[in-house]
């Protein structure tokens, strides 16, 4: 099978139609929250901490970690290549959940430092605000970038559509897993960030996926902006170099060749009074319409 086989119906050729170049979508007015105090975070990443915990997450599994508030985590490859989907709720309130779309749209659709990670409507306040990635920001050739929220979660149901076959191994399953115990369900999975993962559109603007740049002493480090619940995946595709939809044809032992854990480090600030001076709690955004419904007079 060739990449030509995905049929698309985007073309490769541009038209010239004499337009203006387009500007981004999305810029704050003064004092908007949109973008992150660069001095503020990049001194919550250097300022001392203490290691509190460590979570592992092994080959192909899923976990889910309360991290409170103020705290600072990272979350790393420490065997190599690796990928991570992630899902972030509010601790206490699992209907506030990380907004893929938006954050694509606010910031760029594979985020690095001083981006937020935006939560859904009705709130719109960060959840997280990244303030370290050792991968930085990265272009290659194909137009691949890292950190992705072009994608989503691997998941059985896409798979069985594209294979045919019942796959129990998705990053789908292992979020569901991860949560139930704390009362939460498939329903409650959302959209996810692709940590370690390299991906970009081709000239079909169809989606693509390269090899996870990671190596051991990688990590991407998040400042929690409120107490939250953290879940991760070991995606069962590993480093991807094998990917491929459905397990019977042969890839499977060679898929779990490039599967490695993740990690989740915990750290609490030393002295948050001084690192967190000019931080506040984010605040729900306070939009004092009600989508132009009146109560009854
Ligand atoms: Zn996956």
């Amino acid at each position: 099978m060739t990449e030509l086989d995905a049929s698309s119906s985007q073309t490769p050729k541009k038209t010239t139609f004499g337009l203006p170049r387009p500007k981004a979508a999305y810029y704050p007015h003064p004092g908007s929250p949109l973008y992150a105090d660069k001095e503020l975070y990049t001194g919550i990443s250097k300022a001392p901490k203490t290691h509190v915990k460590t979570y592992r997450c092994e080959p192909r599994s899923g976990i889910a970690v309360k991290i409170p508030a103020r705290s600072v985590f990272r979350i790393t490859t420490p065997e190599g290549p690796q990928v991570c989907d992630l899902n972030i709720w509010n601790a206490h309130n699992p209907r506030e959940r990380f907004w893929a779309a938006r954050t694509r749209q606010m910031h760029s659709a594979h985020v690095s430092t001083f981006d937020r990670l935006w939560s859904n409507l009705p709130y719109l306040r960060p959840l997280v605000t990244i303030t370290d990635d050792t991968l930085s920001a990265r272009h290659d050739e194909w137009g691949g970038r890292v950190h992705d929220t072009l994608g989503t979660r691997c998941d059985p149901y896409v798979d069985k559509l594209l294979s045919g076959e019942d796959n129990d191994l998705h990053c789908h399953s292992n979020l569901t897993r991860a949560v139930l115990p704390y009362g939460l369900t498939e329903f409650d999975v959302h959209d996810v960030l692709n940590v370690f993962q390299v991906t970009g559109l081709n000239e079909y603007d169809q989606y693509f996926m390269e090899t996870c740049p990671a190596t051991k002493s990688d990590y991407f480090e998040l400042f929690a902006e409120q107490d939250l619940l953290v879940a991760i995946s070991a995606c069962p595709g590993g480093d991807l170099s094998q990917w491929g939809w459905g397990e019977s044809e042969g890839d499977e032992s060679k898929m779990i060749d490039c599967c490695r854990p993740l990690e989740i480090e915990v750290y609490s600030l030393d002295d948050e009074e001084s690192a967190l001076k000019g931080w506040e709690a984010p605040k729900v955004v306070d939009y004092k319409g009600n989508h132009g419904l009146k109560g009854p007079q």
